[in-house]
């Protein structure tokens, strides 16, 4: 069940301040308050989604496409290595509880 209280749709409503990277009709690109990485991005669907699991089975095909083309964008903007993650469940790492995307990259080059 979707709890619109989290950070994320606050962020999304502007009721909350974040970074952010860019944006269109289907999704909002913002940096983590927190980054794991030099550069780490969250790829975040308008729509109001728990995780991906939720997204993959309630979202239009349209939502789907353009969530994918977010993440594409990113990793574009990114020289090298990189990384895309998602976690799914408490059990699985997630923490706000609005489907997102990491985007990670700016790694130091190896060999
Ligand atoms: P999760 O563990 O849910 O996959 O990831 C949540 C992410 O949100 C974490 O990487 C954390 O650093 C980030 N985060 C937590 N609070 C805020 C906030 O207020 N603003 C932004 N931009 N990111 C946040």
């Amino acid at each position: 069940m979707y709890d619109n209280s989290n950070i994320f749709a606050k962020i999304l409503r502007k009721e909350l301040e974040s970074e952010f990277v860019s944006e269109n009709e289907h999704c909002v690109v913002i940096k983590d308050k927190y980054p794991d990485a030099p550069i780490h991005n969250l790829v975040l669907p308008r729509g109001d989604y728990v995780d991906f699991r939720d997204f993959c089975s309630r979202a239009s095909e349209v939502e789907k496409v353009a969530f994918v083309d977010a993440i594409g964008q990113e990793l574009n903007k990114i020289d090298g290595g990189a990384k895309v993650l998602m976690n799914i469940g408490k059990d699985g790492g997630q923490f706000v509880f609005h489907l997102h995307a990491h985007v990670l990259g700016g790694f130091p080059k190896k060999g």
